[in-house]
C-alpha cells in the first residue's frame, strides 16, 4: 500500500468514511511513521479547530501557529503552491478597473498551480460573507464538485460545495485568519491557502 494521502488522511480524522474503509487505513497508518506522522499533524490541526470554550486566542498566537503550519511541513504530495495574484488591500483598484469594486470589500486572486481562486471578503469584520469562485486558468471547465472548509482557529469549521458555476459563498465568517482547503475531488487534489485579515495572503 502506498503511502495514505492527505485528502483521506482528513476524511479519516474527520470520520468521513466507512468503517471497512478505515480499517485498511488504520492499519497502515499504524504501521508507517510517515503517515502516522501526518494524521498525528491533520487531526491535531483540525480538532484544534473544531468547537471550543475559547473566545478569540491572542492575535500573537494566531500568528505564530499560523506561520508555523506552511514552514514545518513539507508540501503534501497533491498539494501546490499558492500565491496571490491580486489583493485589493495592497493594490488599490485601479479607477477604470473592476468597477463595482467598492472599499467596504476586499478581493483576492490566488492562484494555486492552473487553478485560480476568486474571492470577496465584506461586512463586519466580525461577521464577514466570504464569496468566491473557482475557476481553471487554460480550461474554461465548470468545477462544481468541490468541497471547500474553511477553517478559523478556535472555531467550529465551516463546509460548503461550489454551485455549478464554480461558485461558493460563507456567511457569518467570525474574525481572524482564515485557512481554506479545496477539494477537488474529480481531480483527487487539493488547494490550501491562508488569508490573513489585514496584510496578505500566507502562501502555503
Ligand atoms: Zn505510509
Amino acid at each position: 500500500m502506498s503511502h495514505v494521502d492527505a485528502a483521506t488522511i482528513i476524511d479519516l480524522v474527520e470520520q468521513r468514511m466507512p468503517e471497512s474503509a478505515r480499517e485498511t487505513y488504520q492499519q497502515h497508518l499504524a504501521a508507517c511513521q510517515h503517515c502516522g506522522e501526518e494524521y498525528d499533524f491533520w487531526w491535531t490541526f483540525l480538532s484544534g479547530l473544531g468547537p471550543s470554550r475559547l473566545t478569540d486566542a491572542p492575535n500573537d498566537l494566531i500568528d505564530e501557529c499560523i506561520a508555523m503550519f506552511p514552514k514545518t511541513k513539507r508540501p503534501f504530495a497533491g498539494f501546490q503552491r499558492a500565491r496571490i495574484l491580486f489583493d485589493s488591500f495592497r493594490q488599490p483598484l485601479p479607477a477604470m478597473g473592476m468597477r463595482g469594486g467598492s472599499a467596504d470589500s476586499r478581493r483576492l486572486v490566488i492562484r494555486v498551480d492552473d487553478l485560480d481562486v476568486h474571492i470577496r471578503i465584506s461586512g463586519k469584520q466580525y461577521c464577514r460573507t466570504i464569496q468566491g469562485q473557482l475557476l481553471f486558468l487554460d480550461s474554461k471547465e465548470l468545477i462544481d464538485d468541490a468541497q471547500i472548509s474553511l477553517c478559523i482557529l478556535g472555531r467550529a469549521n465551516q463546509l460548503t460545495s461550489t454551485n455549478t458555476y464554480g461558485e461558493f459563498r460563507f456567511d457569518g465568517v467570525p474574525g481572524g485568519p482564515a485557512y481554506f482547503l479545496i477539494n477537488l475531488s474529480s481531480q483527487g487534489r487539493i488547494a490550501q491557502f491562508s488569508i490573513k485579515e489585514d496584510s496578505d495572503a500566507i502562501q502555503c
